[in-house]
């Protein structure tokens, strides 16, 4: 997807973190993420989100934002990734305090130290007897990782996921590491970002959850992800509700693109329908020629 212009900086305004969980297996990345997900941390909302949604917008009490990607396991992160799409702003490492630093856990940190995405720990569990929170800590400073409380600069919270322990405190966390940031976005341009995930639904046709990275997307807007284009017919939030703009950080789930793009895919709106058509053909056939030459070399 082709550049835009550069911001003006008076059009810039801050955005929320974007955050991705990852760890090894069974260490606790579901449960924290559903946690979060269920839990009432949103302000002024009765319920949790109820629904499976590869990405979703938390509010804290404060009123401010974090986005979650909601796909565990750093597959869907490297996947991401090798499109070229950079989305997270922050890897939340999570560790089974029971448990150690295991190669998954290793090839999540290696992985977000490549993208430059700076770690929170979360070392989980800790309502079990048998965690050693310290242990994870130490075997982290061997790794050259060292936290706060040994005094490193990498921000880690015990926490349990089961339980819902400490998981406000590791929120603030987050929120702390992304004011040092500075993430700023201009809500103020078309829409562009990344598709998260895209299925096709029975009643309501191809729906793609994305995730708006800057500017504002808007019901009516005409959009190009991957080789898959259309005009936004609907939008909804996390919760099922209809929204009629999303801005940057936001996730949020549209209907009425032509296909299903790819988890990863670039997304960008144009101005009007005749150049969207136009972009997303020319992608199609490109996406043809490389199939054709990928089934000639196989045949040879
Ligand atoms: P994932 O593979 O990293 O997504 O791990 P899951 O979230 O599926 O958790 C694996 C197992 O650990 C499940 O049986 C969870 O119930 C359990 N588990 C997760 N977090 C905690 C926790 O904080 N405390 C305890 N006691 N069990 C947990």
């Amino acid at each position: 997807i082709e550049d835009q212009a550069e911001d003006n900086p008076e059009d810039l305004v801050v955005r929320a973190p974007i955050v991705t969980v990852m760890g090894h297996v069974d260490h606790g990345k579901t449960s924290l993420l559903d946690y979060i997900r269920k839990a009432n941390v949103i302000a002024g909302e009765s319920g949790g989100i109820t629904q499976h949604i590869g990405a979703y917008n938390v509010q804290l009490e404060n009123g401010q934002k974090i986005a979650f990607l909601d796909t565990p396991g750093h597959e869907a992160f490297t996947a991401m990734r090798a499109r070229g799409a950079q989305v997270t702003d922050i890897a939340i490492i999570v560790i089974a305090a029971d448990d150690q630093v295991m190669p998954q856990t290793k090839e999540a940190i290696s992985h977000a130290q490549a993208a430059e995405v700076p770690l929170i720990f979360a070392i989980n569990k800790i309502d079990k007897p048998t965690a050693n929170p310290d242990k994870v800590k130490e075997q982290l400073a061997n790794m050259n990782l060292l936290v706060e409380e040994w005094g490193g600069s990498i921000q880690s919270q015990d926490i349990s996921a089961k339980q819902g322990l400490n998981v406000d405190e590791l929120l603030e966390k987050v929120l702390l590491e992304a004011e040092v940031l500075e993430l700023k976005a201009n809500p103020k341009r078309l829409a562009t970002g990344t598709v998260v995930e895209a299925a096709l639904d029975k009643g309501r046709g191809y729906v793609s959850t994305i995730l708006v990275q800057n500017g504002t997307l808007r019901v009516g807007d005409y959009l190009v992800a991957g080789s898959n284009h259309g005009k936004v017919r609907a939008m909804l939030d996390e919760r099922g509700n209809q929204v009629k703009e999303a801005g940057p950080s936001t996730p949020v789930t549209i209907l009425g693109l032509d296909g299903a793009p790819t988890a990863g895919d670039k997304f960008r709106v144009y101005e009007d329908e005749r150049e969207a058509k136009q972009v997303a053909t020319k992608r199609e056939q490109l996406q043809r020629e490389q199939t054709i030459r990928t089934q000639k070399h196989i045949t040879l």
